[in-house]
C-alpha cells in the first residue's frame, strides 16, 4: 500500500533531473567548486525552494517524507544541491512555525519562488556546539535592531539574500538562551540595495560539499526592522532548535543519498573490473562488502523515512531524528570509504565520483550537530521517555 503522505511523481521528477542533468555535470562543478548557476535555476523551476512551504504561500507544500526522499535523489546527484535549499527551508519552516501573519506573507512566496534565498547564522567562530556561547548582539534603537558580531560557516550567505540571525539581545541572561533572539536579516532594501553593515570577510576552503559556499560574516551597525523579529526576544533558541528537528532528518536524507551513490558505484565497478580472470563482483570478499553495505544503506533509509513519518504525523521525533542522523552519516561515510576500496588504485584518482562521495561523507557527521551532540540528545531523550528526571530540572 502507498502511504498518501508521499508525492512519488515530484520524487520521480526529481530523479530524472538528477540522472540527465546533475550526474553528467557534477563532478566537474565540484572540482573546480563552481557554484551551479544552471541547475540552481532548474531548481527554481521545478518548484524545490518551496518544497515544503504550503502550498496557500505558493510551495509545493511536501510531506517531510517526500521531502527527505527528494534530498536522498538530489544528494545521490551532488550533495552541494541540497545544502542549496536545506538551510533556506529550514528558515522557511522556522517562519511559518513561529513568525507572525505578516512575515509569512511577506517571505513566504518570495522564498518559494527562489527569488530570496536564506542562509542560517548561528555558529560562530568560538561557539559550534555551545550555540548558546554565540557573542554577536542586537540592540533597540527605535524601529530597528543594531547587530554586531560575526557568524561562521554559514552556508548559502554570499549567494543568498538573508540570514535567520541567531543573536543575542540579552547577553546577561541566565541561562543563556533565554537572551537569544531569532531575526530575519536581510542583505538588501526593497530596491535590491545592499544595506551597509553586513560584509562577507571570505568562504571557508572545504575538504568537500564544494560549488556552495560557507561564508565567516561579519556585521557593524547592521540595521534590522524590529518587524523582522520571528515570534518573542529570548525564544530564538528554542526556534532554531525545533528547525534543526526537521534539519536532522534532513541530513540523514543526504547521508542515505550519498550512501546509495557510493553503493551504486562499487557495484557498477565490482562488475566491470577483472582480476584473477574473473570480475572483481566473484570474489567473495568483495561480495561480504557489498552486502553489508547494501544492508546499512537500507536501515538507514529506513531509519530516516521513520523518523520523518513521525514528524509528519505530528509526534515529537527529536531522538528519532537525531538516531537517523547517527546512524545514516556514519554508513555513509563507512559505505564511501568501502566503495572507494573497491575502486582499488581508480578509487583514488578523480576519474571515478567515489573519492567525492568520501569526502562529502564526514560533513553529515558534524553538520547539524554533531554526532556526538547527536548521542547526548539520544540518550537524555530515551532517559527522559523512560521516566528519569535530569538533576537541575
Ligand atoms: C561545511 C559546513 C557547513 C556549515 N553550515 C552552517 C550553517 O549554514 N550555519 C551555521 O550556523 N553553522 C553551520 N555549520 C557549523 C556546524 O553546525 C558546526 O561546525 C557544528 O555544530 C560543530 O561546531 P564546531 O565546529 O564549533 O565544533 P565544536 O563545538 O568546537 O566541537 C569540537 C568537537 O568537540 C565535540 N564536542 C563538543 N561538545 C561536546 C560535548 N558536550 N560532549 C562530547 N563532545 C563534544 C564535538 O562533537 C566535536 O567533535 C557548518 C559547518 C560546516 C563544516
Amino acid at each position: 500500500m502507498q502511504d498518501a503522505s508521499i508525492d512519488h511523481d515530484i520524487i520521480a521528477g526529481v530523479r530524472t533531473f538528477v540522472d540527465k542533468e546533475v550526474m553528467p555535470v557534477a563532478s566537474d562543478l565540484e572540482h573546480r567548486d563552481e557554484y551551479p548557476t544552471a541547475l540552481v535555476a532548474r531548481m527554481k523551476e521545478l518548484g524545490l525552494f518551496g518544497a515544503t512551504i504550503p502550498e496557500q504561500y505558493g510551495g509545493l507544500g511536501l510531506s517531510v517524507s517526500t521531502y527527505a526522499m527528494v534530498v536522498e535523489e538530489l544528494c545521490r546527484g551532488w550533495m552541494s544541491l541540497s545544502g542549496i535549499l536545506n538551510t533556506h527551508l529550514m528558515i522557511a519552516y522556522v517562519i511559518r512555525m513561529f513568525g507572525n501573519d505578516e512575515q509569512r506573507e511577506r517571505f513566504l512566496p518570495v522564498m518559494a519562488r527562489g527569488e530570496k534565498r536564506a542562509a542560517l547564522g548561528l555558529t560562530e567562530a568560538h561557539a559550534g556546539s555551545d550555540a548558546q556561547r554565540i557573542r554577536t548582539v542586537a540592540a533597540k534603537q527605535g524601529d530597528h535592531y543594531l547587530v554586531n558580531g560575526s557568524k561562521m560557516w554559514s552556508t548559502n550567505a554570499r549567494t543568498g539574500t538573508m540570514f535567520g540571525l541567531v543573536v543575542k539581545t540579552d547577553p546577561t541572561a541566565s541561562p543563556p538562551h533565554r537572551g537569544m533572539t531569532l531575526l530575519i536579516a536581510e542583505k538588501s532594501d526593497a530596491a535590491g540595495k545592499p544595506i551597509p553593515g553586513c560584509t562577507i570577510s571570505r568562504d571557508l576552503p572545504k575538504l568537500g560539499y564544494k560549488g556552495v559556499e560557507s561564508s565567516e560574516v561579519a556585521f557593524e551597525d547592521f540595521p534590522v526592522p524590529a518587524e523582522n523579529l520571528v515570534g518573542r526576544e529570548g525564544e530564538g533558541f528554542k526556534y532554531v532548535m525545533a528547525g534543526l528537528e526537521v534539519g536532522r532528518v534532513n541530513i540523514a536524507a543526504r547521508a542515505v543519498g550519498v550512501a546509495q551513490a557510493a553503493l551504486e558505484a562499487a557495484l557498477k565497478y565490482s562488475q566491470e573490473r577483472e582480476t584473477f580472470g574473473q570480475p572483481i563482483c566473484e570474489h567473495q570478499a568483495i561480495q561480504l562488502k557489498l552486502a553489508d553495505m547494501a544492508t546499512k544503506v537500507e536501515a538507514a533509509r529506513l531509519l530516516t523515512r521513520s523518523a520523518a513519518a513521525k514528524k509528519d504525523r505530528g509526534e515529537r521525533s527529536d531522538v528519532e531524528a537525531g538516531m537517523a542522523k547517527l546512524f545514516a552519516s556514519e554508513t555513509c561515510h563507512e559505505v564511501a570509504l568501502e566503495a572507494m576500496r573497491i575502486h582499488g588504485g581508480y578509487g583514488y584518482s578523480q576519474e571515478f565520483p567515489v573519492e567525492r562521495y568520501y569526502r562529502d561523507a564526514p560533513l553529515m557527521i558534524i553538520g547539524e550537530g554533531t554526532n556526538e551532540i547527536q548521542r547526548l540528545v539520544i540518550a537524555r531523550g530515551i532517559l527522559a521517555r523512560s521516566g528519569y528526571k535530569a538533576k537541575g530540572n
